[in-house]
């Protein structure tokens, strides 16, 4: 298969459009693809779609998807067309956006990696700058609006994501259906989000049944103030959840441990571990010798059994969270079929307490 070929197939370019050119610049580490419009082609008004008189051509660049480590660009001179009623303006091409120096490819690149990393990773991985990755989210948070107003979201996630070594935050929501970005704010202010809220009407607010976020105030807050039945519908992330709980349970033990030692009473002394780990990740001999202090009257007891029964699993036996007793699953096997029974968005506000 000739290159301009291969090219026309990865770029899925079907006609008037075809690849004319391939050049590779192994000193510069780009291969340029040139492509061009049939000459007899009809072009039409990106605004109204009416085939339209050629007006003239303007080159333009897009960075694609590498080709083997080369940063690979597209290049063509773009028609402008004449109409009769929105004037001069460029012809829509099919592989990117207007506006955008990326194919519609390369943003959906940088889009799923920003789901995985912080916006300067994704930056420095890709030779980016911040404010390319910033136009790429800006382009796909608008698309996400455009699909909104078709149909608005009903189970949504919120994240504050860092970036600058975590000095500086940017809020994302995300839609948990269809994967979209919904949003992505400065800051992660109750305001920001609230703004994210307010830009749709009550009764859409009132329809969303699900609000997936880590235990960050502001963003309560801002539910709160938002969106009808907040409490019942915000679910936290199960591993904040669990680290949450594992320090109240550790707050109580230290309290009960001095009390105790100025009775004389050891029975606490060197427990930390034991009360913090996840019964999951202990060997059974070690849950057998903890089994006194477990099932004991202390508080530390009372509390212990009460996260394992609020996490679900997270820090104690999800096996019997639906029982009153907590005890551990016998294997290994045993422990991860029960955390497999997790429910899909975590523990709701109000089981899980305040933040
Ligand atoms: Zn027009």
């Amino acid at each position: 298969m000739r290159d301009r070929e291969l090219y026309a197939r990865i770029l899925n370019l079907t006609a008037p459009w075809s690849v004319t050119d391939v050049d590779l610049d192994l000193k510069g580490q780009e291969v340029r693809v040139r492509l061009d419009v049939d000459a007899g082609a009809e072009l039409r008004c990106p605004e109204c779609e009416i085939v339209c008189a050629r007006y003239d051509r303007r080159e333009r660049r897009w960075r694609h998807l590498d080709t083997c480590q080369l940063q690979t660009v597209l290049i063509t001179e773009v028609p402008r067309v004449t109409c009769p009623k929105h004037g001069v303006l460029q012809i829509k091409i099919p592989w990117a956006e207007p506006g955008s120096r990326f194919t519609a490819m390369f943003e959906a690149l940088v889009i799923d990696w920003l789901g995985e990393a912080s916006t300067m990773a994704v930056a420095r991985l890709l030779r980016l700058s911040w404010d390319e990755v910033d136009g790429i989210q800006g382009r796909a948070v608008a698309r996400g609006l455009a699909r909104r107003d078709a149909k608005p979201p009903t189970q949504i996630g919120v994240d504050e994501k860092s970036f600058k070594k975590g000095h500086e935050y940017v809020t994302v929501v995300t839609d948990h259906v269809t994967g979209n970005v919904l949003e992505v704010g400065q800051d992660r202010k109750q305001e920001t989000f609230e703004a994210y809220l307010k830009t749709m009407t009550p009764a859409q607010r009132g329809r969303i049944t699900h609000v997936s976020m880590d235990m960050w105030q502001p963003f309560i807050n801002a539910v709160r103030a938002l969106v009808p039945d907040a409490e019942r519908k915000i679910n936290f992330d199960k591993y904040h959840v669990a680290s949450h709980l594992g320090r109240g349970v550790d707050r109580v033990r230290r309290a009960e441990h001095v009390a105790l030692m100025e009775a004389g009473d050891a029975r606490l002394k060197k427990t930390k571990y034991l009360w913090l780990t996840n019964p999951d990740n202990m060997k059974r001999a070690r849950w057998r010798e903890f089994e006194a202090l477990r099932t004991s009257a202390l508080k530390t007891a009372r509390a212990w059994t009460l996260k394992g029964k609020r996490s679900g699993g997270v820090g104690a036996c999800s096996r019997d969270r639906s029982a009153n007793a907590c005890s551990k699953p016998r294997t290994a096997r045993a422990a991860r079929a029960c955390a497999s029974t997790w429910p899909r968005f975590g523990w709701s506000y109000a089981i899980s307490g305040r933040g």
